[in-house]
């Protein structure tokens, strides 16, 4: 079967997402397993230090063209054909991202490629390559075989360890001609940042989590003040989310995000398995609960059988000493 692996490396505003370095990762995996080639497709212009990010890669395909700096599907989809074409790929592997999702599914039409989206882990087995991909908001979990090749898989982040991806190197970097665009149908017109005070959950080293116990809206202020003096984020289970007193794109879990910080606080959060789902790789787990039969300290390194809306003021407290302190 052919092994060889094509990952698509997106290039956002704020650079290459941790999404194309778990790819990587688990294609440094594979290789190891079966040989694989890895080749990574980037668009440029890409800086050396970027190209030596890729270390787990044997080459990076360099592709510069304004769709790069401002991308369609339709633009970047050529570069992806001529990767491919370079590299024949028995595994695309594509982050499931907006743009990307776009871009799998146009080439797998033009190709007749089988496409499997949502993916949170997959394999290279005898029978082909199998994948498992979360389907209606995570409601369901569903096991695929593509016996053909190639696969285009569209994985979610959050699905493996970015560091295991974060591997220097000196891959060879090929520079791909700038395609031929044919008319494109739609372009990039300008660029809406997105709305002040949102944060990017998946990038956050520290992250609070309130869950049901925190017993209202109101209470969720002193767990935000806590977060900004410890640089992190406030996160949520789905119980919180479904009053309204955090918005969606807080969500940890099954059915929201999958997020592997430094450091995860849970707060009045019972550790149902749809929720840890989204937790549990983070490096620390603190877990503050009234109930210390709680599943959440199952997974917690450290658990406090407290009430969180004692022990968050406390902190606060403790943190406000250590500032006069030093
Ligand atoms: C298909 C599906 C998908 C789902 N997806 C998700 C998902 O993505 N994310 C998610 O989170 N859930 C998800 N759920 C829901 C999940 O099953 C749980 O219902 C949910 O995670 C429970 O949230 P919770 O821990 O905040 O609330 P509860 O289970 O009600 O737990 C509240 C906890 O707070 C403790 N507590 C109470 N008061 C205090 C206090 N003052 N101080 C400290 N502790 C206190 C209690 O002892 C309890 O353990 C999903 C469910 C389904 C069926």
């Amino acid at each position: 079967m052919n092994t060889n692996i094509l990952v698509y490396a997106e290039r956002l505003r704020s650079g290459i997402p941790g999404i194309v370095y778990e790819l990587l990762g688990k294609a440094r995996a594979l290789a190891e397993a079966h040989g694989s080639d890895i080749s990574v497709l980037l668009p440029g212009p890409a800086t050396e230090e970027e190209v030596a990010s890729f270390g787990a890669a044997h080459r990076v395909l360099i592709v510069e063209h304004d769709a790069a700096t401002s991308p369609t599907p339709e633009g970047m989809l050529q570069s992806v054909h001529d990767a491919a074409a370079l590299t024949q790929p028995g595994l695309l592997l594509m982050p499931a991202t907006t743009l990307a999702s776009d871009v799998a599914a146009l080439f797998a039409a033009d190709t007749g490629a089988r496409l499997v989206t949502n993916c949170i882990d997959f394999d290279i087995t005898h029978d082909g390559i199998t994948a498992c991909s979360r389907q209606y908001g995570g409601k369901i979990l569903v096991d695929v075989l593509v016996d053909s090749t190639p696969a285009v898989l569209c994985v979610l982040a959050g699905a493996f360890q970015e560091q295991e991806g974060c591997v220097t190197g000196t891959p060879s970097p090929v520079k791909l001609p700038s395609p031929v665009l044919p008319d494109q149908r739609m372009r990039a017109t300008r660029f809406i940042p997105p709305a002040p005070g949102d944060v990017d959950l998946a990038q956050m080293p520290v992250l609070l989590s309130v869950g049901r116990g925190i017993q209202n809206k109101e209470n969720i202020g002193i767990v935000e003040e806590l977060a900004s003096k410890l640089n992190g984020a406030v996160c949520a289970s789905r119980p919180v989310i479904d009053q309204g007193w955090l918005p969606l794109t807080r969500q940890i879990g099954r059915s929201g995000l999958m997020v592997k910080p430094r450091v995860y606080m849970a707060f009045g959060i019972s550790g149902a398995p749809e929720h840890v789902e989204g937790m549990k790789d983070a490096g620390l787990i603190i877990a503050i609960n009234t109930d210390r039969t709680a599943p959440i300290f199952n997974v917690a390194h450290y658990g406090v059988a407290a009430d969180a809306l004692d022990v968050v003021p406390a902190l606060l407290e403790a943190l406000e000493n250590v500032v006069q302190h030093t």
